[in-house]
């Protein structure tokens, strides 16, 4: 029968078999007094070839190993043994200390493969990097369909349908705030004449000129849409009639004297214009593009190439 000082020396044993780790045991003198089957099994030599054997030695195909063992007496560290393809081991080394804690009398060896491990840590680190590009991108080209669907593909304004919300919102922000805002709506001259004299493609880039400089000579805050063929339609915040006239009279002039060149040709095109503000003219946004409309058809029965304001008269 056995006592329980031997019960506990035989599960000690058992244990160690069947640990996954490699185990040696080591001396002062830095020879391997046990090794557990696994380490066998790594070296491809039974116990009795390794017991008694320098540490050197027996470790000799794996300096990488050796390197770390003599500098340090405890140590946990990940050490990558080259080869085809190459290993990873954990290593923890524990001293063996002799009663008093003051002499080193061994050291135990522990080394598990961690090879696997390692290299599902770096697919799945590759798999979210793969994935935050695949997310960045898919925000990118969110956020492209988006700006594609408020803007006109030929000139890059905003398109009448982002116009209408950004009326509505800016009728119902000016009405809270009891603030004023301007319409100027404005189509171009004898267009189908230019298109017919010059080409379709001339009047594209007629139209994107326009576009462009609409955009450099309005604020930040205007908004500028094409809202149809040749007519375009700009929201000014907070500018009363006056000065919205006054800012629809400056581009008639400027766009007026601005030359495109086609083909070597040097062109030039005016545009007839309305103005309307609220809440002067009307209370709603859709009334009061209405009533600029009208202000531009006076503008064009009036030998166009000018820019009217609303006026019920005119109607
Ligand atoms: P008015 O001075 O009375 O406005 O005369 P207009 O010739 O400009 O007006 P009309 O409505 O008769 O013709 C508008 C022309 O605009 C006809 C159409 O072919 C042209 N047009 C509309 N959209 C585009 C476009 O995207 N590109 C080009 N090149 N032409 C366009
Ligand atoms: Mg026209
Ligand atoms: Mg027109």
């Amino acid at each position: 029968m056995n006592t329980i000082s031997g019960i506990i020396r035989i599960a000690r044993d058992k244990v160690m078999e069947h640990l996954p780790e490699m185990v040696f045991v080591l001396d002062d003198k830095e020879r391997i007094v046990d090794a557990n089957a696994v380490a066998q099994k790594w070296l491809g030599r039974p116990l009795e070839q390794i017991v008694g054997g320098d540490l050197m030695e027996v470790l000799r195909e794996w300096p990488q190993l050796l390197q770390r063992f003599f500098f340090l007496e405890y140590f946990r560290e990940e050490v990558e043994l080259p080869g085809s393809p190459p290993r990873m081991l954990e290593v923890i080394v524990t001293p063996i200390m002799d009663p008093s804690n003051k002499t080193l009398e061994g050291r135990i060896i522990l080394a598990y493969d961690i090879t696997e491990r390692k290299n599902l840590e770096k697919e799945l680190k590759n798999a979210n990097e793969s994935l935050q590009i695949q997310l960045a991108e898919n925000e990118r080209l969110r956020l492209q369909l988006q700006e594609q669907a408020v803007r006109d593909p030929l000139t890059g304004v905003f398109n009448r349908r982002y116009f209408a919300e950004a009326l509505d919102k800016e009728t119902a922000r000016a009405a809270r705030e009891n603030m004023k805002f301007s319409v100027f709506i404005l189509d171009v001259d004898h267009f189908k004449k230019f298109n017919d004299a010059y080409g379709h493609k001339c009047g594209d880039l007629v139209l994107q000129t326009l576009a462009n400089f609409l955009v450099e000579n309005t604020r930040r805050s205007d908004i500028v849409c094409r809202f149809g063929g040749e007519e375009f339609v700009v929201l000014m915040p907070d500018a009363q009639v006056d000065a919205a006239y006054e800012r629809a009279e400056r581009f008639r002039k400027n766009f007026s004297e601005q030359v495109v060149v086609y083909e070597g040709q040097q062109l030039t095109c005016t545009f007839s214009a309305g103005v309307a503000s609220f809440p002067q003219h009307a209370a709603s946004g859709e009334v009061l593009l209405r009533l600029a409309d009208e202000a531009l058809y006076a503008s064009k029965a009036n030998g166009r190439n000018r820019v009217t304001i609303y006026k019920p008269e005119n109607s």
